[in-house]
């Protein structure tokens, strides 16, 4: 990556005052170094930094945007809002909108509240779930991401093991373990969390089975516990009526996120008639959480993917884009799997060297202009048409055969 760039420069003016340059997520240090740090615009499905270099975007902001960038229906109805003002000392009347929507919609839900970030989400969950029974333990799946608080961030510097108290973890899409699971909960068995596909960084995602699905509802009905669905990544992207509809399981609380206001900042928890009293209870509550930008927004795009083929599309391009990968990996003789849902796939390369063969990879992408991720799953979104895919692909292609180049580089070097 050429030095005198504008990122270049934005990252050495970050390191001086932002932790680490950049933190989190977003921190683009371990990636390929083809990867820019600072971005600038977007639109549809293209993506562009400040260097000006354009991508086709398979991260869509890490899961957010569904509809595609500057989506004008979500960006006027958040507009419309900001030129009456923003942030009252009350909600507007887009909350009451926004719920009524939500309860039509989602099966399960009688009421919603609403957040900023999904961890706000998936904390309300787990609190309702313990007001409302009356005990402690939640089960967490092995590897499970539910967010970036003490009580579940994967990294532990600074966090105490009282923040950690109460939790037992069970292997996702393993029924005996979770059995195991309840019976070490025993009398305190408050809860199971749990995202309808298990999408651990950097490993194979793994949809539920309907029989693990099954078998999670009927352990919680049996004890007396809350089934709490994390639907913050996977929401709105593959079943409005929840992603688990499909094997007949309704959670009794879930939580949701990202794509549900197309960027704009919310989630949401929505909860059945039997732990309204209990989410009325618990205080939750956030300077910036009753904001109607945000809400106003979030209408406008779940109304625009249910009305439209929006889901449909998102459907039909990932069947494109995960179908052209394998196919061009069984082409090119290279060990590599596309997992998850067609609508958030993740290619990862078998073997020793596969985590190098992933860096590579993606690196030959971003330098081609696709920009996609090699360990965390990728989102396509409804702007993503069959002409970017093919274009993707394309690229895809090449990539797949200057690995195939670099590996015969690699036998050519351990020979000599
Ligand atoms: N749960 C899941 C399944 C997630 O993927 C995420 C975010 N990646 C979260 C919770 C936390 O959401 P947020 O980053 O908005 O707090």
């Amino acid at each position: 990556r050429n030095e005198n760039t504008t990122d270049a420069s934005l990252r050495s003016r970050a390191e001086k005052v932002l932790p680490g340059g950049v933190y989190g997520h977003m921190n683009m240090k371990k990636l390929p170094s083809g990867y820019p740090q600072f971005m600038e615009t977007g639109d549809g499905a293209r993506i562009t930094d400040v260097d000006g270099n354009e991508y086709i975007d398979f991260m869509c902001g890490w899961g957010p945007i569904v509809l595609g960038r500057q989506f004008e229906k979500v960006d006027e109805s958040a507009r419309a809002v900001f030129a009456k003002g923003d942030i009252f000392n009350g909600p507007g009347v887009e909350m009451v909108e926004l719920a009524e929507l939500m309860c039509e919609t989602i099966p399960h839900a009688d009421w919603a509240l609403f957040g900023k970030n999904g961890t706000d989400a998936t904390t309300a969950c787990v609190t309702t779930a313990r007001a409302a029974t009356g005990r402690n333990t939640i089960l967490i799946a092995v590897d499970a991401y539910h967010g970036a608080i003490p009580w579940c961030t994967p990294r532990l510097s600074g966090v105490t093991p009282e923040d950690r108290a109460h939790q037992v973890r069970f292997v996702f899409n393993d029924v005996e373990s979770l059995k195991a699971a309840v019976a070490e909960a025993g009398d305190d068995f408050a809860a199971i969390i749990i995202a309808p596909v298990h999408q651990p960084l950097g490993l194979t995602q793994e949809y539920a089975t309907a029989e693990f699905a099954q078998a999670a509802r009927q352990l919680c009905d049996d004890n007396g516990a809350l089934l709490i669905l994390d639907e913050v990544r996977v929401g709105f992207r593959i079943d409005l009526k929840g992603s688990w509809d499909q094997f007949g399981v309704q959670p009794d609380l879930a939580a949701w996120s990202k794509a549900i206001a197309n960027g704009y900042p919310l989630s949401a928890v929505t909860g059945t008639e039997r732990l309204r009293e209990s989410a009325t209870s618990i205080y939750v509550t956030g300077s910036f959480w009753y904001s109607a930008s945000s809400m106003a927004a979030a209408i406008a795009t779940i109304t625009q993917l249910r009305d439209t083929d929006a889901l449909e599309q998102m459907r039909r391009v990932g069947t494109l884009l995960c179908a052209g990968l394998s196919a061009q990996a069984a082409k090119h003789g290279i060990d590599a799997q596309v997992s998850g849902p067609v609508q958030m796939p993740l290619l990862l390369f078998g073997g020793p060297g596969g985590v190098k063969l992933g860096e590579l990879f993606a690196q030959f992408c971003i330098d081609n202009g696709v920009y996609l991720h090699p360990t965390h799953n990728w989102f396509v979104s409804a702007a993503h048409s069959e002409s970017d895919i093919e274009k993707s692909l394309t690229v895809t292609d090449a990539a797949f055969a200057s690995l195939n180049a670099a590996i015969e580089r690699q036998d050519a070097m351990a020979a000599v």
